[in-house]
C-alpha cells in the first residue's frame, strides 16, 4: 500500500471509525471539532478489514486488536488513536511501514492503574475477595482467612515508570519498604526517582521481597520476565501482583508454586489470554485473584483517556500535527509521508546499535547525507534514538524521546563528518557507551521502498535490518562458516542471507559475519556455536 495521503482534512470530509467503547466525553470533544465518528464495536478482524476501508482514523481501547491485516486491509488509514497507554494491540511495525501513524495517551490512567495494584495488594493480604465470597454464601466465618500485615513488608516494583511510581509512592504511605528494579534508572547510576526507593538487582528484588509488583511493558525482552527460574526463586510466602500484562509471567510455573505453597498468592489484572477459557487453571483457588483487565477502569482514567484522544486524532487529522505518536514525530503529515521510510531504517539503526553494544547506551551521534534527509534533521535523529530506547523503555516516543534520553544518561548528537558514498540519502550513526570504550557504527539507506543497512563499522555490506541477525568474529579460515552453518542447520535454523568480511582486522585473521536467520537460535544452538575454538565472539540482534 502506498503511504497515507498527507493532505488535511477538512473535519467535515474526516471519516473516524470507534472500535470500542469510549466515554461519551471524545464525542462531545469531536462534535465540538466538527468530526462526526461513526461506532461499530466488537468487530472480526475479518470485518474490521472490510469495515475500515475509506477510513482515515481508527480508535481503539484494548479489546480491538488493529492487526497487520486490517492496516494493509485499510486503504485510507492515517492514524491509529489507542486510548489508553500500551500499544500491544496495534501492530505498530506495520503501521510504520505503511505509514500510519499509531498514537496513544500515555498518563490519563497512569493514576488509577497504579491505584488497583495498591488494592490488589491489599485485597490479597487480607483475603478481602475471598471473605466476601463466603459471607456472600451465607457463611460467617473466618476459618482459613488468616491475614498478613502491610506494614514493614518489603515490596518490590518491578519498572518504576509513570505507574510504578503511584504503586512506591502510595505503598511508602501504607508504612512497606519499597524497593524497585528498573534497569534504564539503574545504569544512569541516577538515585531512584521516588525519595525512600531504593533500587535494586532483579535478583536482590525477587530473592527478598514479600510483595512483588510488575509494572513493565510487555515487550520481547520482558516476555516471561517472572519465568519458572526466577519465580522459583522468590521467597517463600511471596504474593505477586500483576496489574501490567499478561505474558510478563509464565503462568504455568505460578501455578505449580501456588500448588506448593511456595507462593501464598497472586493478583492477576491481566493474564497472557484474555478472557481465559472456563477451565483455565488459575480459575477457581483461594489463592489467586482475578480481575477482568480493570487496570485503566474508572471514570477518571476513561475520561482522560477519551478526551486525549479524541483531541489528538482531531488535530493529527486536520493539522497534521502528530501528538503522542508512537511511530511518528511530531511533524506535518506530508513531511511524515514523505520520510517514513527513513524513519523505519532509522529505528532499525538504533535498534541494532543498542543491541549491539556492549555496556549501557550513552551517545548517539547521527549524520544524514543527502537531501531529503536534510529536510527531516530535526526528526530523523529522534527515530533512531527511539529505536535504541525502545526494547528498554515502554511507551517511548518522538514527543518523549528526548526526555526519556535525558532521563536515561543518553545524549544525541550531530555527528562530525559525512560519508562521500554514492548514496543518495544516507544515515550514518555511532553509538557509544559509558567513557566511549565500545563504540560500534552503522549507516543505511533505503533502496527503492526498503531500508537497508550498508555499513557496520568497517564492514561494507547489503542487509535489510529485520528479524533475528547473528554476528559473529571469527578466525578468518576455510571451514568456519559450514560450522556455523552446520550447527544452525542442525536446530533447523535457516540462514537467509549473510554477508562477511574481515575490516580492519585483516592483517590479525579475523573476519565479521553478518547472518540473517529465519528464527532465533535457542540457548544450547548459542552454545554450541560459542563452544566453536574458531568463534571469538557471537551476538544476537533483534531487529
Ligand atoms: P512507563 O513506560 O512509564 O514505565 C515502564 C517502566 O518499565 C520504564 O521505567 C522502563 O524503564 C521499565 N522497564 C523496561 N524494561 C524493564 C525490565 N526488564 N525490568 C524492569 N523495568 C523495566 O509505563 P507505565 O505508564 O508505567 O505503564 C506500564 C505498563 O502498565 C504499560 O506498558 C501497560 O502495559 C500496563 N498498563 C496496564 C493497564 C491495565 O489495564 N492493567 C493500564 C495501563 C497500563
Amino acid at each position: 500500500m502506498a503511504p497515507p495521503s498527507t493532505e488535511l482534512l477538512d473535519p467535515s470530509n474526516a471519516r473516524i471509525l470507534i472500535c470500542d467503547e469510549l466515554a461519551p466525553a471524545a464525542m462531545e470533544v469531536f462534535a465540538q471539532a466538527g468530526f462526526t465518528p461513526d461506532i461499530a464495536t466488537g468487530l472480526s478482524e475479518d470485518e474490521l478489514c472490510l469495515k475500515i476501508k475509506g477510513y482515515h482514523a481508527a480508535i481503539v481501547r484494548s479489546a480491538t486488536k488493529i492487526t497487520a491485516k486490517v492496516l494493509r486491509a485499510a486503504d485510507e488509514l492515517r492514524v491509529v488513536g489507542r486510548a489508553g497507554v500500551g500499544v500491544d494491540n496495534v501492530d505498530c511495525e506495520v503501521a510504520t511501514q505503511e505509514g500510519i501513524v499509531v498514537m496513544n495517551t500515555p498518563t490519563g490512567n497512569t493514576t488509577t492503574t497504579g491505584e488497583l495494584a495498591v488494592a490488589l495488594i491489599c485485597s490479597l493480604s487480607r483475603h478481602i475477595v475471598r471473605a466476601d465470597r463466603r459471607v456472600q454464601s451465607g457463611d460467617w466465618n473466618k476459618k482459613g482467612l488468616l491475614g498478613s500485615e502491610l506494614t514493614g513488608k518489603r515490596l518490590g516494583v518491578i519498572g518504576l515508570g509513570r505507574i510504578g511510581r503511584v504503586v512506591a509512592d502510595r505503598c511508602m504511605g501504607l508504612k512497606m519498604n519499597v524497593v524497585a528494579h528498573d534497569p534504564y534508572l539503574e545504569s544512569t547510576g541516577k538515585s531512584s526517582p521516588v525519595d525512600g526507593v531504593e533500587l535494586v538487582s532483579l535478583d536482590e528484588l525477587v530473592e527478598s521481597c514479600d510483595f512483588i509488583t510488575l509494572h513493565v511493558p510487555l515487550m520481547d525482552s520482558t516476555r516471561n520476565l517472572l519465568n519458572a527460574e526466577r519465580l522459583g526463586r522468590t521467597k517463600p510466602g511471596v504474593r505477586i501482583i500483576n496489574a501490567a500484562r499478561g505474558g510478563l509471567i509464565d503462568e504455568a510455573a505460578l501455578l505449580e508454586l501456588l500448588k506448593s505453597g511456595h507462593i501464598a498468592g497472586a493478583a492477576l489484572d491481566v493474564l497472557a489470554d484474555e478472557p481465559p477459557t472456563k477451565d483455565h487453571p488459575l480459575l477457581g483457588r483461594d489463592d489467586v485473584l482475578i480481575t477482568p483487565h480493570l487496570g485503566a477502569s474508572s471514570h477518571e482514567a476513561q475520561f482522560n483517556v477519551a478526551v486525549d484522544i479524541a483531541k489528538q486524532v482531531g488535530t493529527f487529522l486536520s493539522e497534521g500535527v502528530a501528538h503522542n505518536a508512537i511511530n511518528a514525530p511530531a511533524v506535518s503529515a506530508k513531511t511524515l509521508g514523505r520520510i517514513a521510510r527513513y524513519v523505519t531504517l532509522g529505528e532499525k539503526l538504533g535498534s541494532f546499535l543498542a543491541q549491539r553494544l556492549e555496556g549501557p547506551l550513552r551517545k548517539l551521534e547521527v549524520t544524514l547525507s543527502g537531501d531529503l534527509l536534510n529536510e527531516a534533521k530535526e526528526y530523523l535523529p529522534l527515530s533512531i534514538l527511539v529505536g535504541a530506547l525502545r526494547k528498554s523503555v515502554g511507551g517511548v516516543n518522538y514527543v518523549n524521546a528526548n526526555l526519556v534520553a535525558r532521563e536515561h544518561g543518553v545524549r544525541l548528537l550531530e555527528g562530525a563528518e559525512g560519508e562521500s558514498y554514492a548514496y543518495q540519502n544516507l544515515i550514518k550513526v555511532r553509538a557509544s557507551s559509558q567513557g566511549g570504550e565500545h563504540s560500534h557504527v552503522a549507516c543505511g539507506t533505503v533502496f527503492g521502498r526498503v531500508p537497508r543497512l550498508v555499513r557496520v563499522d568497517d564492514l561494507h555490506l547489503d542487509l535489510e535490518p529485520s528479524g533475528t541477525v547473528l554476528i559473529t568474529t571469527h578466525n578468518d579460515k576455510p571451514g568456519v562458516i559450514g560450522q556455523l552453518g552446520s550447527i544452525l542447520g542442525n536446530s533447523g535454523i535457516n540462514i537467509r542471507r549473510m554477508e562477511l568480511g574481515t575490516g580492519k582486522d585483516a592483517e590479525s585473521a579475523r573476519a565479521s559475519g553478518f547472518l540473517c536467520l529465519d528464527k532465533t537460535p535457542d540457548s544450547a544452538t548459542l552454545q554450541a556455536l560459542r563452544d566453536l575454538d574458531t568463534i571469538e565472539s557471537l551476538h544476537v540482534v533483534e531487529l
